[in-house]
């Protein structure tokens, strides 16, 4: 690698936080599902900004958007009406066939946003979620998140919040009762291992909040916008959420986040929440654009047949020794392996394929919607033969 680049390594390594584990990997440019290092090598991208690059990379229709409102306004607070936030929220509500939306800027954000809604509406405390859920890293969301390691040094957390096995209807009927003011869930768990909600679980679950008079939250912060085959997962499902959380790709990358809420929610009371870059016309023109793209064009569509076709040839060509099970929805793959996933993801480096793990033996695929199809079975033959050399 040219040494100003290893140096620029150097130089974050010794100011970044210390948070996330990085790779040994500078990326510098990025185009659809290509993603280039300072050397100019190319990348097949299957991390897809952890879930945010769904269009891929710099879709020009995000980027066009964005030029021409950064040069109109950028920051407006909603304590004004804007334009292009009139007819953002608008058309996100129409397309998530709910009433209202609040704009944020995060996923955690979003998450912190429906539990106090949850809270403020029904007067109740109780929230359920689920085991394996992964909600997000502020104190709120971490709380309604399942992984021990990401909660217990922050302890003690929000109370109020119980977990339940994801999929059992019967432990979920348990827990519920008039103290639970919401459930939240993932329509398929993805940090979590990705782990799709079986058949009937989503629809047992809003019948179950119905009963109790608890909202029903969904977290599509991950499987939202085209990602699992339908512009947002519950729909395979036949559900209507009364808050449903989005951010990672809602934007074409840019960050935003949102709570869209139903008709059992109504509007909330002045002053009750807020954000001072929610709502950011900038944000909210590239969230229009990239909604555009995904209502307008084939990526849906590809998802769900594309999708289908790497899951079949991967459960079919990936030797049993060193895999226990493909799982996932549209462009949304999970593969459970026998060992740990981090020398794959190594491996698959080297041959030029970035993917991501899902917990400690997951290996997770998130490739940009846009993926072309060289490129996606280039990155699962590479998959399989790093597996067939594991398996020996
Ligand atoms: C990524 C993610 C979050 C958190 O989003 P951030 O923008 O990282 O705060 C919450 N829920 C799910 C399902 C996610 O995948």
């Amino acid at each position: 690698m040219v040494s100003a680049a290893l140096d620029l390594m150097t130089l974050e390594q010794a100011h970044t936080s210390g948070a996330y584990l990085k790779r040994d990997l500078q990326i510098v440019r990025g185009e659809g599902a290509a993603l280039y290092d300072a050397d100019g090598s190319r990348y097949i991208d299957c991390v897809g900004g952890q879930g945010a690059a769904n269009l891929g990379h710099n879709h020009p229709a995000v980027v066009a958007a964005l030029r021409e409102q950064m040069e109109t306004l950028i920051s407006c607070p909603e304590m004004f009406h804007n334009p292009m936030r009139a007819r953002y929220q608008a058309e996100l509500c129409r397309a998530a066939n709910m009433e209202r939306v609040f704009l944020c800027s995060s996923g955690a954000e979003a998450i912190e946003g429906a539990l106090k809604i949850a809270r403020l509406v029904t007067g109740r405390t109780g929230i359920v979620a689920a085991m394996r859920g992964f909600h997000g890293r502020t104190m709120g969301a971490l709380s309604a998140t399942w992984e021990k390691s990401y909660r217990q040094p922050f302890e003690p957390l929000i109370a109020g919040i119980v977990h339940v096995p994801y999929n059992s209807i019967e432990r979920l009927a348990e827990a519920l009762d008039e103290s639970v003011a919401a459930v939240i869930l993932e329509p398929v768990q993805g940090e979590g291992g990705v782990h799709p909600a079986a058949d009937g679980y989503l629809i047992a679950a809003r019948e179950l909040c119905q009963r109790s008079g608890s909202l029903l939250i969904l977290d599509e912060i991950q499987t939202g916008f085209g990602r699992t085959g339908d512009l947002f997962a519950h729909q395979h499902d036949g559900v209507q959420p009364d808050l449903m959380c989005l951010a990672k790709s809602i934007a074409g990358g840019v960050p935003m986040g949102a709570v869209l809420m139903g008709e059992r929610v109504g509007a909330l009371p002045p002053a009750s929440h807020g954000s001072t870059f929610g709502g950011s016309p900038l944000a909210c023109a590239a969230g229009l654009a990239a909604l555009d793209v995904l209502e307008n064009g084939d990526l849906i569509e590809r998802a769900r047949t594309l999708g289908h076709e790497v899951m079949t040839y991967l459960r079919h060509h990936l030797p049993t020794s060193a895999v226990r099970e493909v799982r996932g929805r549209g462009l949304m793959i999970g593969i459970e392996l026998r060992g740990k996933a981090a020398p794959v993801l190594r491996a698959l480096q080297a041959r030029g394929v970035l993917a991501l793990p899902a917990g400690p033996t997951v290996l997770r695929l998130l490739p940009p919607l846009v993926i072309e199809e060289d490129d996606l079975w280039q990155a699962v033959h590479a998959i399989e033969e790093v597996l067939r050399d594991a398996a020996g």
